[in-house]
């Protein structure tokens, strides 16, 4: 019998521990990750002790590019996946290139998120999902008195804690997300979770839309908002993850709230509508159960949510 090919898509914890754990149990099988960025596997919430100078970059990987030779797995770096074709069991990748798999596990977690109201802004914004991002925040961290953050996803608190550290002056505009997720943190109302904030030093803005962000000679930049201005050196984006799955549309498959299914209805807005006839739909159905994977953002970590206040303090 043939071997079956199983890909990967992602190189994250998931993807990683994922392939190890199919090592285990289908030893003669050919694996295949594929990953869009060139690192062996690290850990993203690392990723503020690397900013704050406590951990070099070798201490973010949780594994060598030796190990998936010695496990029999091939990485394969620098390639993005940019379709699934479930009919003909194949991804494809940026450079045109089709892999055929036997079965497929989806372990490409989430990419920041830029609320509508923002996206004009977008380029001045600095997110921190990846070792790119955490790099970008290391060169500029060292010419920087300080920093605005927006939003408040969970991974603000690390930054925070960051920010503190470094003794650089903070200023937080906290959107209801972010209320509700520092809430959920530790159980607080939002004066609670604010009165803390102010304890940490960190002012709070009110919430409001950026109206226009201007530069300045000596490189900071002044954001104007309704009804007020503040002049910072940088402006950080932390408004949560969204599944990083634009390769999906047209596939028949989506992700919902990190469960994978096939598309109900009409086609979603940025998905193109699927034409299948009703047999193949069922086929198709069938197909989806016994070859596709998805593990949701935060599967490979999933023990370490969620950090707390104290944390900050620390
Ligand atoms: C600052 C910060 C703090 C965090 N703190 C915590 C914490 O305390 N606890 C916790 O549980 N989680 C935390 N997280 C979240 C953490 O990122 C996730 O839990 C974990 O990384 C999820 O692992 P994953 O493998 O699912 O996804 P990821 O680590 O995001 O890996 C996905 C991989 O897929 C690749 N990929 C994406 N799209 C494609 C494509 N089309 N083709 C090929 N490859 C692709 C990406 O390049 C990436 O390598 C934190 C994140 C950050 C940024």
């Amino acid at each position: 019998m043939a071997e079956r090919h199983y890909v990967i898509i992602g190189n994250g914890p998931a993807g990683y521990y994922a392939a190890l754990t199919l090592r285990q149990k289908a030893p003669f099988a050919r694996i295949t990750i594929v990953s869009k960025t060139w690192e062996s596997c690290y850990s993203p919430h690392k990723l503020p002790a690397l900013i704050a100078g406590k951990i070099g970059e070798k201490d973010l990987y949780i594994s060598s590019f030796e190990s998936y030779q010695a496990n029999n797995i091939k990485l394969r770096c620098c390639q993005a996946v940019v379709e699934l074709n479930l009919e003909n069991r194949e991804i494809i990748l940026e450079h045109k290139e089709v892999i055929r798999f036997d079965g497929c596990i989806i372990a490409v977690g989430g990419m920041p998120h830029i609320p509508e109201p923002f996206l004009a802004f977008k380029d001045d914004l600095v997110t921190l999902k990846s070792l790119e991002d955490a790099r970008t925040w290391l060169a500029r961290l060292s010419d920087v008195d300080s920093v605005l953050l927006l939003g408040g996803g969970i991974t603000a608190l690390p930054i925070l804690k960051t920010l503190h550290h470094l003794d650089i002056k903070t200023m937080f505009m906290l959107d209801q997300h972010g209320v509700r997720s520092f809430s959920r943190c530790a159980p607080a109302s939002e004066a609670d979770v604010k009165k803390r904030l102010d304890g940490l030093g960190v002012k709070i803005l009110e919430y409001s839309k950026i109206q226009d962000i201007v530069a300045q000679s000596n490189g900071s930049c002044v954001v104007h908002f309704a009804d007020f201005s503040v002049d910072v050196d940088m402006i950080g984006a932390f408004f949560g993850l969204v599944p990083n799955v634009s390769f999906l549309s047209g596939s028949g498959l989506r992700i919902d709230q990190g469960n994978l299914s096939r598309r109900p209805g009409p086609p979603a807005q940025t998905q193109v509508p699927h034409s299948r006839p009703p047999e193949h739909r069922s086929r198709h159905r069938r197909i989806l159960q016994s070859t596709i994977t998805c593990l949701p953002p935060f599967f490979g970590m999933r023990d370490r949510y969620p950090p707390n206040f104290s944390d900050v303090n620390r």
